[in-house]
């Protein structure tokens, strides 16, 4: 390995891509992020364009991925990944998993990289075993609207383990439950996001259903802290990543709408469909393998998160005004 390692991050202008090209930055990598930012967005990495560690490819990686110079790590983070997102953008939410795994696999291949895929907990699909253990092999549907992002990351996961088996290729699999911090999009339909909006605009807080399906919410930096570890650590199997703190939808809203102090009356919107009715990671493996698990409890978390978009909204409101 070179002094400086080099790193290939997919995804790179969104939400779990840019904190890893700030973390692997930090580390003293030399990042280099692709995204073709159908869902990204670049003020997520602004901040990185005038380092000489950074460099930054406008690519669609379901096409043939090039990249000049030695490789050491790839992480597969591109995707779009909110349910809004992946029905507005079926085929290419069906492609990047599929055909972009294989090309970032090939390429793993010729430069003697060692991989990590980011899979999901939408593997589990509606979960008729629960918490969630890496054991269980998930109860999805193919043809649901879902499908298009559940089944092209188990096919991921496929593909990834054929490499290994069959080429030798270190790879490593993570299976990433919900995550939240500042940078997701406002506007990317995810409770999270779409709640503190509605707060913060001073409108309705819109629950799907009756709001007693469940999440477990995991704050963004703990994520970023176990992909760091599972990436050095010798697992080739799927790991679970996640906070295990489980809250209902409805419970989850009032939250929200509590922290922001806002009086937001809550409406209940139709449930969509196989929108999964219960989420829990099991993270023994974590624990056990990484010596991992989340530090940083939804108060905290929900408090960073608020007060980043509302800086953000500040802001936006203060350029209208002049
Ligand atoms: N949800 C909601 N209101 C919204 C957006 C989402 O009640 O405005 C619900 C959604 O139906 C799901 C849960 O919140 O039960 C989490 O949804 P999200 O889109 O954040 O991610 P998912 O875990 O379903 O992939």
């Amino acid at each position: 390995m070179p002094e400086v390692p080099r790193i290939l991050i997919t995804g790179a202008a969104g939400f779990l891509g840019s904190h890893l090209c700030d973390r692997f930055f930090k580390e003293g990598y030399h990042v280099i992020g692709m995204d073709n930012l159908i869902t990204g967005d670049l003020a997520n990495i602004a901040h990185l364009f005038k380092e000489s560690r950074f460099e930054f490819y406008h690519h669609d990686v379901s096409k043939f991925v090039f990249v000049p110079g030695p490789l050491d790590f790839i992480l597969h983070f591109a995707s779009p990944a909110s349910p809004a997102d992946y029905l507005r953008m079926p085929i290419q939410t069906l492609k990047v998993s599929s055909l972009g795994t294989h090309n970032l696999l090939g390429l793993a291949k010729v430069k003697k990289a060692r991989i990590l895929v980011a899979s999901t907990s939408e593997v589990y699909g509606d979960p008729l075993e629960h918490p969630q253990k890496e054991s269980y092999w998930g109860h999805v549907n193919a043809v649901g609207p879902r499908g298009v992002y559940d089944e092209a990351k188990r096919f991921m996961e496929s593909l990834t383990m054929a490499y290994h088996n069959f080429h030798g290729l270190e790879t490593r699999i993570a299976r990433i439950f919900n995550t939240y911090g500042p940078r997701m999009r406002l506007d990317d339909g995810r409770a999270l996001p779409a709640f503190i909006g509605q707060a913060l605009r001073g409108e309705p807080l819109t629950v799907f259903g009756d709001g007693s399906q469940t999440r477990s919410f995991c704050y963004v930096d703990d994520l970023i802290e176990g992909i760091f570890r599972l990436l050095h650590s010798d697992y080739v199997g799927p790991v679970n990543l996640g906070n295990p703190e489980e809250i209902s939808i409805l419970e989850f809203a009032r939250e929200i709408r509590e922290l922001t102090g806002g009086s937001s009356e809550i409406v209940f919107k139709p449930l969509p469909t196989d929108d999964p009715k219960q989420r829990r990671p099991d993270i023994s493996l974590a624990r056990q393998i990484l010596g991992w698990e989340p530090r940083i409890s939804r108060q905290d978390g929900l408090r960073k998160t608020y007060e980043f978009y509302k800086r953000i909204m500040d802001s936006a409101s203060e350029a209208s005004h002049r």
